[in-house]
């Protein structure tokens, strides 16, 4: 249905004249058109269990594609929408999505996997957040135990009160809280004693390195070793190599994900992984290798 709602809309920005003032004004009406269409979709990139190869979860990740085909990537159109005020409404949309899709995974008889959902630190400035997603959790009619939210350092500007407050909520409500990109911020250390969180994904920039540079490698286990003490679980992103993978798996890392594993994918061909064709069961032995 939303192929057939993407008409040609006129004077539609191009990539090109989103540099200048004006191009980015128009890049963000066309942004603002496309949440209100329903235009913004979710791609969804599995999360393995390393000691077994099982699906662990999967990520959602937002995906805008203009009507002349022009994919936007999400490095772009987040940061626009964070800067044009149009988060909340994106923000909305995005859960919105991925509720809708933890429903038809259970309406279809799969087994519904966890669904973690990119929430930026802006939409925890909106009046009532945690409200918001109980109502949105209500009306799909999805138990909180199926969500998760990552976060990223950007939370620790603003009002740490506020922000504390609806993690604390949202923790309550039974919703699965991350770090995104951990390691990268300048103040990481200070999430594991403030924020009520229980997973921590260790950057993509630490995992590619980390086969042929000794500090990224030493740095990775340094991460697993800490959050495996103060009993949190972590995942590895941005998996590319057999060699970055077993590294991760001799290292004790919970789950991992990338490339190598699985690119994010549309909605149809996740039903396959539910079902439990896993394309990567070839790069575990045992169970996961099992079910193939
Ligand atoms: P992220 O949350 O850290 O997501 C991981 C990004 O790395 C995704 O890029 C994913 O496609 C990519 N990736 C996964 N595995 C690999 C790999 O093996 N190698 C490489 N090179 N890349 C890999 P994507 O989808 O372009 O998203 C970029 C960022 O945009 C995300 O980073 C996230 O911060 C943000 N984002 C995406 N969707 C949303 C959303 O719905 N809401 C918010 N607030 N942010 C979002
Ligand atoms: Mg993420
Ligand atoms: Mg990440
Ligand atoms: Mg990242």
């Amino acid at each position: 249905a939303s192929v057939a709602r993407q008409q040609a809309v006129p004077g539609l920005p191009t990539l090109q004249r989103y540099e200048d003032q004006d191009g980015q004004r128009r890049m963000a009406i066309a942004l603002r058109e496309a949440v209100r269409l329903e235009q913004i979709t979710l791609a969804y990139q599995p999360k393995v269990a390393l000691a077994t190869g099982r699906l662990a979860g999967v990520e959602a990740l937002a995906r805008w594609v203009l009507p002349d085909g022009t994919a936007v990537p999400p490095s772009e159109f987040i940061p626009l929408a964070e800067r044009r005020g149009l988060i909340g409404a994106l923000g909305d949309s995005v859960m919105d999505t991925a509720l809708a899709q933890i429903r038809a995974w259970c309406d279809d008889g799969l087994p519904a996997p966890v669904v973690a959902v990119n929430f930026s630190a802006l939409q925890f400035q909106r009046e009532n957040p945690t409200q918001r997603l109980a109502l949105a959790m209500d009306r799909h009619g999805v138990p909180a135990g199926l969500l998760e939210l990552e976060l990223t350092e950007s939370l620790l500007i603003g009002d740490i009160d506020v922000v504390m407050q609806s993690l604390r909520t949202f923790r309550d409500l039974g919703v699965t809280l991350s770090i995104d990109d951990f390691g990268t911020g300048y103040s990481s250390l200070a999430y594991l004693r403030r924020f009520p969180i229980q997973y921590l994904k260790i950057d993509r920039q630490f995992v590619s390195a980390m086969a042929s540079d000794t500090s990224a490698c030493e740095i990775v286990r340094l991460i697993v070793e800490m959050a495996h003490r103060l009993n949190l679980r972590c995942i590895a992103e941005g998996i590319e190599t057999v060699a970055q993978l077993e590294l991760l798996k001799a290292m004790g890392c919970d789950e991992g994900q990338g490339f190598l594993l699985a690119r994010p994918m549309p909605p149809l061909a996740m039903d396959e992984v539910l079902a439990g064709r896993l394309p990567w069961a070839h790069l575990f032995d045992g169970e996961a290798a099992a079910t193939q």
